[in-house]
Formats: structure tokens, sequence, C-alpha cells
């Protein structure tokens, strides 16, 4: 019998069950650390996993289900950030029981956190192109090469990491996926000063830096599909940055847990202005007299009428995922909505605002923010896969369009290389 049968799958009998739970568990004095412990313990950190993994074999919705209901309750659940968001899913769709026993636990309970070693300045949305090179030597593989635009790669202590291993495959077959330890001589991370004066991500070097052989995750040259299955979690990650706290949340763990946010928001401050701030524009038209002008109430209207069907696809995207189905085309529709939503609102503050909006620093905290829209749209439509991409995925799958020229498919990489 597994731990849910114990109770009907809907959402109203697994949040009774998280509740009561919850309800003898619960101590605002213990640390973070401890707390999440007894979580992870209980099934209710990731009760979608199998039993044999801190989970309880519930529908993939349920995660979302206990989360809301502790954090609801008063209490706190699980961390933000690569970790959960992109390391731990790989981990257990992909990793060895070894691997598994020494991450998996350290990662839901926050513990250790993650950043992801992907791009490489000549490797972004082709990303199968990559050269940062890892070498078996004995029971250590050695990693050398560059990677580059690595968010929060400066305090991460561990890296999900793409290496190619054998350069005599085929592109796609001969690249391998790691757990690295961030913390050792042979990896530097330097911060990469952006146009909107934020340093969120880093280009980092790796020089002979050793990864035990029990680090590989899946299997030796199946780096490409175990790859494949993170940016599929990616898609999910990113709409989901934030963590609320009820008004009566209080004690030591709630203490440990806003610090923990807050220490992780100071990378991701400027994300709500990647979107675009479209909270921020009715008010600004209204006080700025520009909402009488009949062609920024039209660009106004077609920027929330953007807004309102992307969070129509966005709620099927989710619902899908609910149900447990694999990503499909919601992902990158959703995703290009996104980039337009904040193209559109970029445009509509350069009306409002005028050469003001160029200003960071005119007195009105509300231009400075306006300033930091400008500059930081334009990373919507490029993270996690550019518009351009999505396009390509859309037109390839949905349309039935023919595959993208691929001479070097089939050659071993060394031939066909850069
Ligand atoms: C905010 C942010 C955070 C990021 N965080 C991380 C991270 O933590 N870890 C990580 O590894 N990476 C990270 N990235 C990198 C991101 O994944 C890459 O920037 C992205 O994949 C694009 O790659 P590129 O920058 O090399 O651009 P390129 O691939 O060089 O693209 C340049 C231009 O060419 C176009 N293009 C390229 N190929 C095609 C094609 N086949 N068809 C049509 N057009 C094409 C692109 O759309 C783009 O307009 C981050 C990026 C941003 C903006």
């Amino acid at each position: 019998m597994t731990r849910s049968d114990s109770f009907d799958s809907t959402e109203e009998a697994i949040e009774a069950a998280v509740l009561s739970w919850f309800d003898e568990t619960w101590d605002p004095d213990l640390g973070l650390l401890e707390w999440r412990g007894h979580l992870v313990d209980s099934g209710w950190a990731v009760p979608s996993w199998s039993e044999q993994w801190f989970g309880q074999s519930l529908p993939a919705w349920a995660d979302r289900v206990a989360h809301q209901a502790i954090r609801r309750a008063g209490g706190v659940a699980m961390p933000l950030g690569g970790g959960m968001g992109l390391a731990a899913p790989t981990m257990y769709d992909h990793a060895s029981d070894a691997l598994k026993t020494n991450y998996l636990r350290k990662t839901l309970t926050g513990e250790l956190t993650w950043c992801q070693l992907f791009s490489e300045p000549g490797a972004g949305s082709d990303l199968a192109g990559l050269q940062a090179t890892a070498v078996l030597d004995g029971d250590e593989w050695v990693v050398n090469g560059q990677k580059v635009w690595n968010t929060s790669a400066d305090h991460a202590d561990m890296a999900i990491l793409v290496a190619r291993s054998d350069w005599d495959a085929p592109k796609h077959a001969g690249l391998t996926y790691f757990v690295l330890d961030m913390r050792q001589p042979g990896v530097e991370a330097r911060p990469i000063r952006q146009m909107n004066d934020h340093a969120s991500f880093n280009e980092v070097f790796l020089t002979d830096a050793r990864i035990p052989k029990e680090n590989v995750v899946g299997e030796v040259g199946a780096g490409w599909k175990v790859a494949r299955g993170t940016l599929a979690h990616e898609r999910a990650y990113s709409t989901n940055r934030s963590i609320d706290f009820a008004p009566a949340a209080t004690g030591r763990v709630v203490r440990e847990a806003k610090a923990e946010a807050a220490e992780y928001n100071k990378t991701y401050v400027w994300y709500p202005q990647r979107q675009g701030r479209l909270d921020l524009v009715i008010d600004r038209a209204r006080s700025t007299g520009t909402s009488a002008d009949p062609i920024v109430r039209q660009e106004i209207a077609k920027v929330i009428s953007l807004h309102r069907s992307a969070e129509w696809t966005a709620g099927r995207a989710k619902a899908a995922r609910d149900l447990g189905r694999p990503p499909g085309s919601e992902g990158s529709i959703g995703k290009l909505a996104l980039s337009e939503v904040a193209r559109q609102c970029n445009r509509v503050h350069t009306l409002i605002s005028g050469a003001s909006g160029m200003l960071s620093d005119t007195g009105d905290p509300v231009d400075t923010v306006v300033a930091e829209v400008l500059l930081s749209t334009p990373a919507q439509s490029i993270a996690g896969g550019t518009d351009e991409i999505q396009r390509n995925i859309l037109g390839e799958n949905v349309l039935g369009l023919p595959k993208e020229p691929a001479p070097d498919r089939g050659r071993p990489f060394r031939e066909v290389g850069r």
C-alpha cells in the first residue's frame, strides 16, 4: 500500500491530508533546514514523486496543492531557484540511485543551491554545438572550456553541466550531462555587468575542473536527451519566481525562509521589469495626462488584450502540466506571447514617458522603474530559447514545415566543429 492509498486523489482530500500532517508537525521555532527535512520525510515536499524518492506517487498537480496549503496555513514549503526548478526534477528523471541519494534531499531542503552551465560563447540557440570538453581520467572527469550567461553561478554550490565527452561522435551524441561542484579551484565565475546595470549572470571558466565518475546524469554520451528534459522543466520554472508568506506566518522557520527568499531575489530583482510592468501602465498614463491620447489608448488596449490571451495560454500549459502531460506547443506559444507583451509594454511606456523614460534619476521612483523596463525587456525574448527558436519549434513540430538544413548531422563533431 502506498501512503496515498489512505485518501482519494482529489484536491480537497489532498489538502485535508496535508493540513492534518502540518497541524501535527509544524513548529515555528525549528531551523529552516530541520523543518524542510520533516517536510521531505513526510512525502509532502514532492508528493508527485515516487515513494522511494520522498513522494507519494500522486498526480503532478498535488505538488502545487500541497505547497499552497502549507503556505496558507502559515508554514514554509519549498525553496525557490534552479535547484527545485531544474536540477532536482532532472536528477529525479534521469540520475542513478547513488546520485539521487547524494543530492536530492539536500536540494529539496535548500541546503544546496544550483546554477545551469549550458550556454557557451558559440553555443546558445545551437546548444548541441557546445565545446567544453570532459575527459575521463581514472575515476574522475576533467573538464575544460568556457560557459556564459550562467545565472547565479557566482554564488551557487553546485551546477548542472553539459560537456562534450566524445569529439568523434556526431554533434548530439557526444555530449554528457554532469553534476559539478562549483566550489573547487578549477571553476572561476566572473559576473557580467548588463545594460540595465544588474549583474545576474556570469561567464564561467573551467580549467581542469574535476567531477567524480558517479556524477554523470543518465548515460555517458546521452547528455542531449537529459538536457532536453531540463529545458522542458525550465519553461515551467521560469514563471515561478516568488513565494507568498501568509500574513500570520511567524517564527524562526519563517524568518529564515524570508531571508532565503530575499537573498534569492537579489539576483532576480529586475525580472518583473523584464516582463514589461504592465501593472504600471494605466496609472502612469493617467498621471501624465496621456490617457486621453487616442494613440496611447489604442496601444494600451492592445497590450492588455495580448496579456489576457497570454494568460489563457499559460493557463492551458499549466493545466496540461498538472495532468502530468509532456510539454506541448503551449510552452513555445506562451513564451512567444510573453515576449510580445514585454515588447508592447516597452512601446507603451515609451509613448507615455517620452524622453524621460531614458532617465533613471529624475526624483520620481516610477521613472527609475520605467527606465529599467526599457533596458530589461529584450532579455525576455532571449532567455530560455529565443523567439526565433520558438518559431522554428512551432514551424517544425506543429505546422509540419520542413526541418532546418543540418549539414553537420551524422558526421563526427571533430570534422564539422564550429
Ligand atoms: C536573462 C538570461 C538568463 C540566462 N541564464 C542562463 C543560465 O543560467 N544558464 C545558461 O546556460 N544560459 C543562460 N542564458 C543564455 C540563454 O540560454 C541564451 O542566451 C539563449 O539560448 C540564446 O543563445 P545566444 O545568446 O548564444 O544567442 P544566439 O544563439 O547566438 O542567437 C543570436 C540570434 O540569432 C538567432 N538565431 C540563432 N539560431 C537561429 C536559427 N536556427 N534560426 C533563426 N534564428 C536563429 C537568435 O534567435 C538570436 O536572435 C540566459 C540568458 C538570459 C537572457
